[in-house]
């Protein structure tokens, strides 16, 4: 079993899908790893760490990923890079399918079985191959960090000779797993902390960190999670009033960090631009939904834009502001994926295709789109 690490092509795309530690594992689950030269690099890992893994280190991307059985990625291949998968490869990658069907259906003409990570179902045993998870939170962290960083004032609250600083106010918008970790990092930074979300059982979360919960806690609000644990699209009416109780409540804040998503949908539009600027300014918003459309209007992807003097931070792949923590957990958790398709005994790969985490994220094989959320249309 032959396992390739290309270095990813995406401009911007500072992670890598296999460290020093995971390709160790990899050897002793009787794989030859093959990494291309330098894919490492912007995570911190050069080539030598690699080979001292294990691993031998290819020239370029075709040369690493010739005749390989297994390819880890962090993003979807390019055209190009399909070009070098040979027919049967198995492609363990975020493949982003919603809204890229055409994408799919090119790794299905070229006979791979992909798998797209963050499909991954949230049950207890997917948790060590949630890159959803180890991503968002990293993502979290980050956004606290890049909104304390834009803000010309401290945090905390400060007693001091001159004068007493008050504690920033942060407020954090859906309370997911990149929520949470906003929380709890504003929390240590000693800002005052609030937070909304549309599930309830987001409430007691928000509270065990130290934070208060603002939301609209209506009939709908107690049906908004789904069987999966993610939120509905709410209706109108409830968004009016959301948006209602939210708009007095963001005037008063520092800091705004917004992270609500929709599986498969755009995010929704939580912040107004006269929301935005019933800020002070100074203050600063980091939207973390500005990939999937933002939640924040006037939000611009992969720039820190200014509306009457409040900074609104869009900045693109989060988690890879922190290439070395994100390899280190997305590794992990490929790892954890791959290891479900091979088999201990014989060391070769034994796909159980009714397996439940296998069917979530299985997107191509045979040459077919299989995945049922994503056949072409009719
Ligand atoms: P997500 O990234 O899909 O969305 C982020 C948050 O935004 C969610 O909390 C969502 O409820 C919230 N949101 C959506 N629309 C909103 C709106 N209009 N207003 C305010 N907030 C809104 O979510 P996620 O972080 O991937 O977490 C989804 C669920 O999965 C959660 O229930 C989480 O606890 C659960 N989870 C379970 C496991 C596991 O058991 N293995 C692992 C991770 C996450």
């Amino acid at each position: 079993m032959l396992v390739a690490v290309p270095t990813e092509t995406l401009a911007d795309e500072s992670r890598v899908a296999a460290t020093p530690e995971t390709v160790k594992k990899f050897v002793a689950l009787g794989a030859t790893v093959r990494v291309q030269a330098g894919a490492g690099l912007a995570s911190g890992i050069p080539d030598a760490d690699y080979e001292a893994a294990g691993a031998t280190v290819a020239g370029d991307a075709a040369a690493a990923l010739a005749g390989a059985d297994v390819v880890l990625k962090v993003r979807r291949p390019a055209e190009a890079e399909i070009g070098l998968l040979k027919n049967g490869a198995i492609l363990i990658a975020q493949l982003d399918p919603y809204g890229h069907e055409d994408a799919i259906r090119a790794l299905a003409e070229a006979g791979i079985i992909a798998f797209a990570t963050e499909l991954t179902p949230r049950i207890t045993r997917a948790q060590v191959m949630d890159v959803l998870s180890s991503q968002a939170n990293l993502a979290g962290y980050r956004a606290v960090i890049d909104a304390a960083a834009e803000y010309g004032r401290a945090l905390p609250m400060m007693m001091t000779a001159a004068g007493t600083v008050p504690a920033a106010r942060v407020f954090v918008m859906g309370a997911g797993v990149a929520g949470l970790q906003a929380i709890a990092t504003a929390r240590r930074l000693g800002a005052i902390v609030t937070a909304t979300d549309v599930r309830p059982a987001a409430k007691e979360q928000v509270e065990s960190l130290g934070a208060k919960f603002i939301a609209v806690e209506d009939e709908e609000f107690k049906q908004a999670e789904t069987a999966g644990g993610y939120a509905r699209e709410m209706s109108d009416e409830y968004k009016r009033k959301q948006s209602e109780l939210i708009a007095s409540h963001i005037a008063k804040q520092d800091i705004v960090i917004t992270t609500a998503l929709i599986p498969g949908r755009a995010a929704p539009r939580l912040v107004s631009d006269a929301m935005v600027r019933s800020m002070r300014p100074g203050s600063v918003i980091v939207d973390l939904a500005v990939e999937r459309g933002g939640n924040v209007e006037g939000a611009k992807p992969g720039e820190v834009a200014a509306v009457d003097g409040v900074k609104i931070v869009g900045h693109l792949n989060v988690p890879g502001r922190l290439a070395a923590t994100a390899s280190t957990l997305y590794s992990k958790n490929l790892l954890a994926f791959a290891e479900q398709l091979i088999d201990k005994q014989s060391k070769a790969i034994a796909i159980n295709w009714d397996d439940e985490i296998v069917k979530a994220t299985a997107l191509t094989r045979d040459g077919a789109v299989i995945h049922p959320a994503f056949q072409p249309k009719a």
